[in-house]
């Protein structure tokens, strides 16, 4: 009896929800946390959050705001939405105004209503962040993803992309970018870019460009698609990675004008669930994309940080035989471990799955696999986010000696967790 009222439950979730897992980025975090609180050691790279503190000014920001209890409009605070748009402006040299700007409670609210409100299926690179094909499948869209493993940079490039639309050139397509890229780190150059926009103006490609770790490019030389493709780019990004306020929930989508029509038609959606992002929040973002001089000094101290911790982890997993592309950006590598395949075989690890269980049940490391990221179960790459150190810390050390000569000084837990990994695999 008790099995069929189980059965019962289960038959009303819908089949397409019924058939996904909690996405994996929580669910790694969630389990390492769980680890640790058993009392074992855990090197936290499975996860991807900003070690940095939130910067001074703009907590102060959040606490004289604190008692903003009023629901704010659903596009987003409009001086939020100038802020936001003058950012824009200043970065990509292209006017954007604050009608253009939509504020929600994370880009991935956002990524998530666009794709509900969009009439068309959806084109992802394989490896690309984990939760853009859930995300198609709950809005009942079908995701293809293309393989991008002849580029070494592991990202979508023009050839790949016009292969792709030639083969279905009647049909509507949303394509999401993101770049600097999570999982693999590499970003496009502006020739790139520009190639990229000539298959997508030609194929009338909607595209997403999840720029959510532009700022943290490491040269700090990030471009935009939206500078070569202007009339058929959404610009996703907010707080969460140069800002250090994941949890804080603020995400902005910044549209052409040619598409208002569907910034109107996600901001119809957002007024009949979320109504509008939380008002003490808004406020104290305002501060953020202001972009003070503080702000700025941090954000660039960050990048120093990130690049010089992602070239030590780079340095030791190369030196012993894993491949990946060159970080130029954001806090991830993405490690193959192909040619360890026999000697992993041996132990019976045969895929990206296998894989992590084992590293982290005999290592403390956690990592995510290959398979969240769209890649086939049995490559064994996996996803290494190279954050597990005390941004607060690393950020005084970098105002007192400049730069990051000694790693074990900034982020011993990353030194620790590439030895362990090393002596692993060896
Ligand atoms: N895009 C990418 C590539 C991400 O890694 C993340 C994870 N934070 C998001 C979007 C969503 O970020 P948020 O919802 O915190 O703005
Ligand atoms: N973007 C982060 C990651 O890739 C985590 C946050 C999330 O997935 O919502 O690990």
């Amino acid at each position: 009896m008790l099995h069929w009222v189980e059965l019962d439950h289960c038959m009303q979730i819908k089949y397409n929800i019924r058939t996904l897992k909690p996405s994996a980025t929580l669910a790694i975090n969630e389990y390492s946390n769980e680890l640790i609180r058993q009392g074992k050691k855990v090197y936290k790279l499975g996860f991807g959050q900003s070690p940095f503190p939130v910067p001074d000014e703009v907590v102060n920001a959040l606490i004289e705001h604190a008692h903003e209890k009023d629901y704010l409009p659903v596009k987003g605070l409009y001086v939020l939405r100038e802020a936001v748009a003058s950012y824009h402006t200043r970065r990509t040299m292209m006017s954007v105004t604050p009608e253009d700007v939509l504020i929600g409670p994370g880009s991935k609210e956002l990524l998530f209503i666009a794709q509900l409100s969009f009439n068309g299926d959806l084109i992802v690179p394989a490896p690309s962040w984990v939760s853009y094909s859930p995300q198609a499948q709950i809005t009942q869209k079908e995701c293809f993803w293309i393989d991008t493993s002849s580029n070494p940079k592991r990202l979508l490039n023009a050839s790949l992309l016009e292969s792709f639309c030639s083969m279905h050139p009647d049909r509507r397509f949303m394509v999401i970018l993101n770049y600097p890229s999570n999982p693999t780190g590499a970003t496009y150059t502006s020739s790139e870019l520009k190639a990229l926009a000539e298959v997508a103006r030609k194929y009338k490609l909607l595209i997403i460009s999840d720029e959510i770790y532009g700022e943290l490019t490491h040269n700090g030389e990030h471009r935009s698609l939206t500078e070569f493709y202007r009339e058929g780019t959404i610009v996703s990004s907010g707080l969460s990675k140069w800002c250090g306020a994941g949890g804080w929930r603020l995400g902005t989508f910044t549209f052409p004008e040619e598409l208002r029509w569907l910034s109107d038609a996600m901001a119809v959606v957002a007024s009949e669930t979320f109504t509008a992002t939380s008002a003490p929040i808004q406020y104290a973002a305002v501060k953020a994309f202001e972009f003070g001089p503080n702000i700025e000094l941090y954000v660039n101290q960050s990048r120093v940080i990130l690049q010089c911790i992602s070239q030590y982890v780079y340095g030791e997993l190369t030196s012993v035989g894993l491949t990946m592309p060159e970080p130029q950006g954001g806090f991830y590598l993405f490690p193959d471990f192909a040619q360890f395949r026999e000697k992993l075989n041996k132990k019976g690890i045969t895929t990206s799955s296998q894989l992590c269980r084992r590293i982290l049940e005999e290592t403390g490391v956690a990592l995510l696999p290959g398979v969240d990221f769209g890649q086939s179960p049995e490559e064994l790459s996996a996803r290494l986010s190279y954050v597990d150190f005390d941004g607060k810390k690393a950020l005084d050390y970098i105002k007192q000696h400049g730069n990051v000569k000694d790693i074990n000084a900034v982020a011993p837990n990353m030194v620790i967790a590439c030895q362990q990994l090393k002596e692993w695999l060896l």
